[in-house]
Order: structure tokens, then sequence, then C-alpha cells
């Protein structure tokens, strides 16, 4: 890491700047940052919120450390179902020393980038959300429908004690959702992609057994002859479905199935031929593949490569279910005519990981991904991770347009 330069150092305001942006750089500065993140700072400061912008502020804890924090904002029509505007608090690890500053000071250069983990993934949404309530209370508005913010741990590590665990709780039913909004993707273009579904993920391990031996004789049938097999049969899929990502220009990552060998194990000396050897694969599939007819061929590529070569998962995930972007679907129109009517350009995905859409998705809810960042390179994940802050603040605008579209879709059908 290079020393800092910032003349505005943590905790100095530059009088000048959006107080929505020293807001945002607040948030960053929080370390949220998994494996041990500081959920109770980040607590504190929804809190702190809370209380400014005068909305209900419930939390769960879904188990012990992990809470959802929810901001409500009530409606004029409150038996009318929701909107969820969804995000983590979580950030990923990163890697110091190949950072041109520190990934939690939230440095700002002179063309307005903002350095900080999480300024796409996805502390940018959760402010964004939160300054566009605060403009529209300020303009004295008031929707139909109820608005909630909930803030969930531990998205980056699956979920599995945050929005998963929500997902099956009274205080979620309570919530009546109708529709939600989670989190995007960057787009380099002029262009916002919008996610309407995720690919499922799929780890499976396949372990081999065959006869051990010496290192130094023609053993027959041995695990390795077997694993060469299976990787041979796992990896060609993996070429084909790479090779049709490459030739049909429509397709993006999200419409293929990816397919990577993670992890290998097995054998114990140079000298001995083992008798078991593993091999670990991540799985992405899209919600167009058959996942019956999918799980098979795996199955008759394990039974090709011979006797004593069997499977187990470690994380099967089967709901497909995806949301419409039908013109005829009253929370598509109201999304896509606000964006049409700011002359934004969106392009629909399928989204190429997951997020905790999939809990929302599988709980029977409509939900988009989407986090307003055009002009932007996709750094989730990656080192020097930034957000320009006219694209930040541009994106409250699209908040601020979206959010009253939502809250005000008249009474569906099931509501009236
Ligand atoms: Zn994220």
């Amino acid at each position: 890491m290079l020393p800092e330069k910032d003349p505005k150092r943590q905790g100095e305001k530059d009088p000048k700047e959006d107080p929505s942006v020293a807001l945002f750089r607040e948030y960053l500065r929080i370390k949220t940052v998994q494996p041990e993140p500081d959920y109770d700072t980040a607590i504190k400061f929804l809190e702190r919120i809370a209380s400014e912008l005068s909305l209900q502020c419930q939390k769960v804890e879904v188990c012990p450390g992990r809470v959802i924090t929810i901001l409500t904002w009530k409606g004029t029509n409150p038996q009318l179902r929701s909107i969820l505007l969804n995000s983590h608090t979580d950030v990923v690890p990163v890697f110091e020393e190949y950072w041109d500053h520190d990934p939690f000071s939230a440095f700002k250069d002179a063309e307005g980038n903002i350095y900080a983990r999480g300024a796409q993934d996805m502390k940018c949404v959760s402010i964004q959300y939160i300054e566009a309530i605060r403009r529209l209370k300020a303009e004295g508005r008031h929707f139909p429908r109820t608005i909630h913010m909930s803030f969930v741990p531990d998205e980056e590590i699956g979920g599995h004690k945050g929005m998963e665990m929500f997902v099956k709780r009274p205080e979620f039913a309570t919530l009546n959702v109708g529709f939600a909004l989670d989190e995007g993707l960057a787009n380099p273009t002029d262009t916002f992609t919008v996610f309407y579904g995720e690919k499922c993920p799929w780890w499976i391990k396949v372990k081999v057994e065959g006869n051990p031996g010496h290192g130094s004789r023609f053993i027959e049938n041995t695990a390795a002859e077997k694993m060469h097999r299976v990787i041979t049969s796992f990896l060609e899929f993996r070429e084909r479905e790479k090779q049709r990502l490459k030739s049909e220009k429509h397709l993006t990552l999200g419409d293929v199935t990816s397919l990577n060998l993670t992890m290998l194990n097995g054998g114990i000396s140079f000298n001995v031929v083992p008798s078991e050897m593993s091999a670990a694969f991540d799985i992405r599939i899209p919600p167009t593949v058959d996942l019956k007819a999918f799980e098979e061929q795996l199955t008759a590529w394990c039974r090709a490569a011979g006797e004593g070569v069997t499977y187990e998962f470690h994380q099967k995930y089967m709901d497909q279910s995806v949301t419409s972007t039908e013109e005829s679907d009253p929370w598509w129109k109201a999304f896509s005519g606000t964006c049409r009517d700011m002359n934004m350009k969106l392009k629909c995905e399928i989204f190429p990981a997951a997020t905790d859409s999939r809990y929302i998705r599988a709980a029977g809810h409509p939900a988009i991904g989407f986090s307003p960042m055009n002009h932007t390179p996709v750094l989730l994940h990656d080192h020097n991770e930034f957000l320009n802050e006219q694209v930040f603040l541009r994106g409250i605008d699209i908040y601020a347009h979206l959010i009253p579209a939502l809250a005000s879709v008249l009474p569906l059908q099931a509501e009236a």
C-alpha cells in the first residue's frame, strides 16, 4: 500500500463535498469486512440514520451476532404489499498490498473516484436508498405502499446466517413484500445492467476409488486413471460452454453453465499409488437448463469413468425462479418505465453468480438486481474498487424516481 496522500484525511470534512458523498465515505470507513465484520458499528450508523429520517427501526437477530436491520417508511395504504430495498452490509476481504490507497479510508482522487472496499459492492446502493428517501421526505412526499430498507449481514459468505434465515422468519412475512430491489453489477458502457434471475450454484465433490500399490508398477484400475476420465469429461463440457459464450454474440456469462475445477486431493507419498482421490467443482447453472437432465449428465460422466466413482453435493441450489420483465407485469412496468423516462438504457441479464436475491425470489417475491453504476468498470472483489462520486450521485436521482413509481403501483388483483 502506498503512503496516504489524501489531504482530506479521515474525519476531516470538506465543506464543499455533497453531504450524500460524505455519508457514503463515512459508511465505507466502517470495517464490515469478512471474516470478522464490525456489524455493531454498522448497526449504530443505521440507527442514527433511522432517527435522522424519522423511520421505524427494527432489528431481527436471526442467529447470535447476526442482525437484520430494517428501516421502514409506512405507506398511506399500509395493507398493500410493500417495496423492499435490500442491501448487504458486509464486504469481501482485501489484499492491502495491491491497493493504491487504504481500502477503508475512502480516499477520493481529483477526478472524484472514491476508492474503498464496498464502493461498488454494495455500500453505494445502501446510501443511495437512504439519500433518495431523505430527499423524498424533505419534499413532503407520501406514497401508498410501505417502503422497507433491509440491511443484511453475511451475503458475501452465502447469506446462510443472513437473508436465507430471514426469509423464513415471521418478521419477514410481516413485511408483506410485493417487490424487491437488490444488488446488480457495474457496466463500463452507458448502459445499466438489470438482473432478473440468477444461476444455481452447484458445488460437487467427485470421489474416485482405485487399486493401490507400489509406485514402480503398472497397477490396473488406479484412482488416477478414473480421475483423469472424470476431469476430462467435466472440462470438455467447460470448453464447449466457453466456446458457446464466445461464438454466440448475444449470450452473456449468465446464459451459459460455468464450471471450474477448484480443488484436487489425494495421495500420501511419491511411491504409493493411492486408493482414493477427490476433485471439487464449482458449477453455476442458468435458469434455462433442465436441472434433472443436467444431474443425469453428471452421473453418466462419473459412471463412464469406472467403478467406485461417486459424488456428493456441498451446495445444490434448485430454485430457478426468475422475475418477470414483461411489460404486462405492473412492477416491471413501473421499473422500466421510470428508467425509460430518465433516458436510461437497460440490459436485462441473468446474474452470473449468486446474491441474496435468490432467497427473496425463492420465497415467492419478484426481485430485480440493480446497482446504478454505468460508465464504471466491474471491480467488485477486485483490488482498487472504486466508484466515481458523479455516478454515485446520479444513482440517488435514479432511486428518487424509481422508489415513488414502485411505491405507487396500483393495487394488484390479489390486493383488491
Ligand atoms: Zn454484493
